[in-house]
């Protein structure tokens, strides 16, 4: 078994700790809830995209350690980009968590390497991922979004 070590990686505890953008945005052009039932994890994105760029990003909601420095590391990644930018960001994060056993590659995007140790708990990998999903929603107009098929 991999060690808790491993899974809480410092920099997943510093984001959580002290989460970046974290907080309602007042007036966002989009945003979008994220629900991950399966370990309680609740996250909203909002965002406003001012001349085609995510002007301003942020985050809010309830959730365990991985959720939450997920999408605080996800709000510092597409702040500043264009939305079909974002949106490439968010695919290959999540595509990458999904692929066990290929090295995530991800070093040049810093703080999200971390995020590496999550694969080796299946079950944390929705967690990582909500705050992405919940990006992807809002920036294609969904309102909500589980990682959980609804029945
Ligand atoms: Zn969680």
């Amino acid at each position: 078994m991999p060690s808790v070590e491993e899974l809480y990686q410092e920099i997943i505890l510093e984001h959580n700790k002290h989460p970046r953008n974290f907080g309602q945005l007042h007036q966002p052009t989009h945003f979008a809830h994220g629900n991950n039932p399966l370990c309680g994890d609740e996250i909203s994105v909002q965002l406003k995209l001012l001349n085609g760029i995510i002007s301003e990003v942020n985050f809010s909601g309830q959730g365990c350690a991985i959720s939450r420095a997920s999408a605080s590391m996800m709000t510092e990644a597409v702040a500043g980009k264009s939305p079909r930018e974002a949106v490439r960001i968010a695919e290959k994060l999540i595509n990458a968590m999904q692929q066990k056993d290929q090295a995530m590659n991800l070093q040049a995007d810093g703080d999200l390497a971390s995020l590496e140790g999550v694969r080796k708990f299946p079950a944390r990998i929705k967690c990582a991922t909500l705050g992405w999903h919940a990006l992807i929603a809002a920036l294609q107009g969904k309102k909500s979004v589980s990682t959980e098929p609804t029945h």
